[in-house]
């Protein structure tokens, strides 16, 4: 056989190559089928060119395995190579590009495949590769390459009568898993599942009938395992697809998976080029497990499933697929974030989810509001997170209210304004984030005519917060805080019917049930109509203990204080504890409606609960 050397600098290639990669050792196939791929569109180009003679015929690519020989081969119907191309390409090209790859970027393994040393990733897995090929060109002969893993190569003609190239790796001990069926199936669906070109993976059988009516019989064939969807949705127009065609391709991506709320078809050619569909997913409370779905292709070749720096932080939530080869993947991380270019296909992906999102507030608003649950998360996020977003979003960025109305934020707060203004005039939006357990305070609320709004996501905590620093003249308050007591003190003129001196009297028998530090207790002149005892807790304290456990952290010695409220209008109030004479039980009858009151929170617990059952009980004998 003719011997050559690769080049003499590269002595040591192929044990950097082994180690360097040894992380990544499974993207050898992806390298592998996408050369195969390349070669077969460049033969179709060339042929609708005119420049190839006689029919194409069929170009399917085909993955064999043969356990024996232990050999995996990727055979393609491409346009070959010649002698002087194996030469040029497998020889000179490649390494010249391996050892510019090495040069620069000995920290960064997971890039790869970006700098034409996607052939040689080949002998991460194999310790011999041999490549048999013909080229489409007329008059051509065959040629058999062979490289044990060390700068020597052997080249010679061969017989080879059919078009195309045949890579074989003869796998080695370490790497015996790439001669497992499943393994390979599994690498093929992960890498390979939209790539342009048929790519066939031994046969399967399927189930068929043959014949009619009682005729009918079903009979088992075996047909070619073809595991790639060549014409995948994202690469057509969206005029020639259904909403069936975008929620088949979304159960193609991710089987057995809830149906997307709607989707955003992404197209787009200047200033650079990128194609995709970004889907909404239905969203629970917990979206974390929602996260860093999006596949990113580069030509329908499958890159990466983190595209962090591609896509804005809240558009991760987004499922789905983007495509394009202008985005810079031969380069690190870091560099990713700064380039000017991915910059801004992240600034153009923001700004279509906008307008789309828009766009659907704008011609369905009651679709638009009964996906709410869903979609006000992405939003929420967004907006957090995206000042530009911010902007586009206010107009369609939603407030829940309880009796199940929408209102967008700052229509909101002229709704309410006239009835929900604080002394330091700032406009107070009441919220509850627990409706069941709020609801005494918030049918107290209803009645005074206030507007509860529901905010029961874990993002609320943060967008209130947001709301409140960008518009500067809006309060979030839970609605069983005491700062309600504030507003309802503000509107409420109605005087005692108790005297000052049964006031205190009153106070001070609560103050001592509710002896705790940090508690207060106050006397209000409410309606009749309310409840006796109210038990509120200050609002800032409580939303920062929510805010430090939502970010993991212990809150110490906080101590769990609340305001004891007591209703001195209301008939048990003033018949049972405000009488003349000390009677008997009035502190007992303190510490009831107080208990009451606690439990009406959800404050009531352990052995103070227990106790408290078994005096009930005891009443009722
Ligand atoms: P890249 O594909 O990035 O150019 P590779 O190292 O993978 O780098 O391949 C080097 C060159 O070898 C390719 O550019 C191509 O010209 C040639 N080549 C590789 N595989 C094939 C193939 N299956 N058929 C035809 N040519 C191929």
């Amino acid at each position: 056989m003719p011997k050559g050397n690769i080049s003499v600098q590269t002595e040591n290639i192929f044990p950097i190559i082994k180690k360097f990669l040894y992380s990544d050792h499974e993207i050898f196939l992806r390298e592998l089928v996408s050369n195969a791929v390349d070669a077969t569109t460049k033969l179709k180009a060339l042929s609708r060119r005119g420049q190839t003679t006689g029919e194409l015929g069929d170009t399917t690519i085909e993955i064999l395995i043969d356990e024996e020989a232990k050999t995996l081969t990727i055979r393609d119907k491409g346009i070959g190579m010649t002698s002087e191309e194996v030469e040029k390409y497998l020889n000179q090209v490649a390494f010249s590009s391996a050892e510019e790859f090495l040069e620069k970027y000995k920290d960064d393994a997971s890039i790869i495949g970006h700098f034409g040393l996607g052939f040689y990733s080949a002998f991460m897995v194999a310790d011999k590769v041999e490549v048999r090929t013909l080229s489409y060109q007329e008059g051509a002969g065959g040629a058999t390459w062979v490289c044990e893993g060390n700068p020597e190569y052997f080249l010679e003609e061969n017989d080879k009568s059919s078009r195309g190239t045949d890579v074989i790796l003869y796998i080695n001990e370490e790497n015996k898993e790439f001669l497992e069926e499943h393994r390979i199936q599994q690498l093929l669906d992960k890498y390979c599942k939209f790539l342009p070109v048929p790519i066939k993976f031994g046969t399967k059988t399927e189930t068929v009938t043959e014949g009619e009516g009682d005729d009918a019989e079903e009979k088992q064939i075996e047909v070619d395992n073809i595991i790639n969807n060549p014409d995948p949705a994202w690469r057509k127009q969206p005029a020639d697809l259904t909403d069936e065609d975008y929620k088949s391709f979304y159960n193609e991506l991710y089987p057995f998976s809830t149906p997307p709320l709607f989707w955003i078809h992404l197209n787009i050619d200047y200033p650079f080029n990128l194609t995709g569909i970004l889907y909404f997913p239905k969203l629970g409370n917990n979206f974390e497990l929602q996260k860093n779905k999006i596949q990113l292709y580069s030509n329908q070749v499958y890159v990466t499933d983190d595209v962090k720096e591609i896509v804005p932080e809240f558009l991760t939530l987004l499922h789905g697929v983007i495509d394009s080869p202008d985005i810079p993947l031969n380069v690190s991380r870091s560099y990713l974030q700064s380039d000017s270019n991915v910059r801004k296909i992240t600034g153009y992906i923001t700004k279509k989810v906008a307008d789309k999102l828009a766009e659907l507030y704008k011609k369905d608003e009651e679709n638009f509001k009964a996906k709410w649950d869903d979609l006000g998360v992405f939003i929420k996020y967004g907006m957090i997170s995206d000042e530009k977003f911010y902007e586009r979003a206010l107009p369609f960025s939603l407030l829940k209210s309880i009796d199940g109305s929408f209102t967008p934020v700052e229509a909101y707060k002229d709704k309410v304004k006239e009835q929900q203004t604080d002394k330091y005039d700032k406009i107070v939006v009441l919220y509850t984030n627990a409706p069941e357990q709020h609801d005494s305070f918030i049918s107290a609320a209803k009645k005074k005519g206030y507007d509860v709004v529901l905010f029961d996501n874990v993002i609320d905590n943060h967008f209130m917060q947001h709301l409140e620093q960008k518009f500067g003249d809006v309060t979030f308050v839970r609605v069983d805080s005491d700062t309600v007591d504030n507003l309802v003190q503000k509107d409420e003129e109605t005087e005692s019917v108790l005297s000052e001196e049964q006031q205190n009297k009153v106070k001070e028998l609560f103050e001592k049930v509710a002896d705790k530090p940090g508690n207060t207790v106050v006397m209000k002149a409410l309606s009749p109509e309310d409840q006796p005892v109210t038990i509120t807790r200050p609002e800032f304290m409580r939303r920062m203990k929510e805010m430090q456990t939502l970010q993991g952290m212990q809150f110490g010695d906080f101590p769990d204080s609340v305001n004891v409220v007591v209703n001195s209008n209301h008939p048990l109030i003033a018949s049972k504890l405000a009488g003349q004479e000390e009677a008997e039980g009035t502190q007992e009858v303190a510490d009831y409606l107080y208990k009451l009151a606690l439990l009406n929170q959800n404050m009531l617990t352990g052995a103070e609960l227990t106790a408290f059952i078994n005096k009930s009980m005891n009443f009722l004998k």
